[in-house]
């Protein structure tokens, strides 16, 4: 319990032949692992394991040789195959002896669907010595909290709709009161229009020696498409203080990145362009040619968004681009549909049209045909007009059409933003 500068470290050992073999997935892990998280016990690594002897037995003592706290599913049941209780004994180095009053429990359940418990389940009542039941209200499978030394074992059954109201027990009974001695703090930075190794060169010089302060701060970055995440998080007997260190580590953060800086309460990129057009009481209309209403799905993905999108035109074809935007037949002679003239025209024809606020129109080429040397696939021309002016700008892809899309779409919402942002609350 002394151990305050460092987060109790977790293993989860999730054991099912089914989940390699039979294409099952592993749902119980990051359940298991959501969970330890916020008691504030660092999850290290989950392994999925079949449900043979040498499998488990190695996979459990290499958990053990890095967690504190091992946090097994599955291998519970009657039969043969279900052996995780025998291998943490014999891990461990524990006898095995059948509890009376376990055997009792699963005997009254049988029982009350008017069928006699069989022999086989007998198994399912060993338990280690030392051990503790924890308690199955849903099966007969029963639990086990097993402390060894400094470490503890935390035996659940597979199926989730058991495990889940056992992991909540065995939680406050017994791996809060051993493990839960300090509080795990989180904080993020949501950024877009960078690259992910931009974000990480800039941040690394900043972020690299909180690492070794009294109170270690670990960062993760994360990158989807068009957006990168900061992930901030420390551990330790002082909440408060935890959060007021990540606090000021988060407007460091903030400082340095500036306009590039989404939000720091982790809402997306859309909700937060919402926000900010709420705030200003603005409207936004969106022109969209390769996007096909992505963008749109994306304004109006947030709850409430009608109370600021007036409305969207997908238009490909040239003629109607002129006939619903009103964009010049020159305009598109000279330069071609996918040019940053024709993306300002797109925008400013669409604010004249519906007298919103701003507007912002996307143009370009998704691939995989229609590419030319001088106009290749990936390249997309955006333009925002509003009460500050037209600006337009041009991207370069790479990617299917999906991932293009997808880009085109973040990149025009984070054109909005930049613009908004700018243009005093
Ligand atoms: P118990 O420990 O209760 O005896 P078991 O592993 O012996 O469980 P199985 O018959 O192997 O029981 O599995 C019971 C059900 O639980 C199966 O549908 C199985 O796919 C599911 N299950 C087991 N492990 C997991 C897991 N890690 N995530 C999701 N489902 C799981
Ligand atoms: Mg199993």
């Amino acid at each position: 319990m002394a151990r305050v500068s460092r987060p109790p470290v977790a293993a989860i050992l999730a054991a099912g032949s089914e989940l390699l073999l039979l294409g099952r997935a592993d749902t119980n892990s990051p359940y298991i692992a959501g969970h330890l998280q916020r008691h504030g016990i660092a999850v290290a690594f989950t392994s999925v394991v079949t449900d043979e002897h040498d499998d488990l037995v190695a996979a459990l003592r290499h958990a053990l040789s890095r967690a504190d706290l091992v946090v097994c599913t599955g291998g519970l049941g009657p039969t043969d195959d279900d052996r995780t209780r025998d291998v943490v004994a014999e891990v461990l180095g524990l006898t095995l002896h059948e509890d009376a009053a376990v055997v009792t429990a699963i005997r009254e359940r049988f029982g009350r669907r008017g069928l006699t418990m069989p022999e086989i389940n007998r198994r399912q009542a060993m338990v280690p010595a030392g051990g503790v039941v924890v308690p199955n209200t849903r099966g007969t499978a029963p639990g086990l909290w097993i402390r060894t030394g400094d470490q503890a074992v935390l035996l659940l059954p597979g199926p989730p709709r058991e495990m889940m109201p056992m992991l909540e027990e065995a939680l406050r009974a017994h791996v809060a009161p051993r493990f839960g001695g300090g509080v795990a703090v989180q904080r993020s930075v949501v950024l877009a229009g960078r690259s992910e190794s931009w974000v990480d060169e800039k941040a690394q010089p900043i972020y690299g020696p909180w690492r070794d302060e009294p109170v270690p701060i670990t960062t993760t970055i994360l990158a989807s498409l068009g957006s990168v995440e900061l992930h901030l998080s420390a551990y330790g007997p002082d909440g408060g203080a935890i959060a007021a260190r990540l606090d000021a580590a988060q407007a460091a953060l903030v400082e340095v990145f500036g306009d590039d800086v989404v939000n720091t309460d982790g809402t997306s990129l859309e909700a937060s362009v919402g926000g900010m057009l709420r705030t200003r009481g603005w409207t936004i209309a969106a022109a969209e040619s390769c996007t096909g209403g992505l963008l749109t799905t994306r304004l109006t993905d947030v709850p409430g968004s009608s109370a600021y999108l007036d409305r969207s035109v997908v238009s490909y074809s040239n003629a109607s681009k002129e006939a619903l935007l009103g964009v010049p037949p020159a305009l598109l002679q000279a330069h071609g549909a996918v040019s940053e003239p024709v993306a300002a025209a797109m925008a400013d024809g669409l604010r004249a049209r519906s007298g919103v606020t701003v507007t912002v129109a996307v143009t370009g080429i998704a691939g995989p045909d229609g590419g030319t040397p001088e106009k290749p696939v990936g390249l997309v021309c955006f333009a925002v007009s509003g009460p500050a002016g037209t600006e337009a700008r041009t991207s370069r892809f790479t990617g299917d059409r999906a991932i293009i899309r997808a880009l085109a779409a973040t990149t025009a919402l984070d054109l909005v933003r930049r613009y908004v942002r700018r243009s005093a609350a």
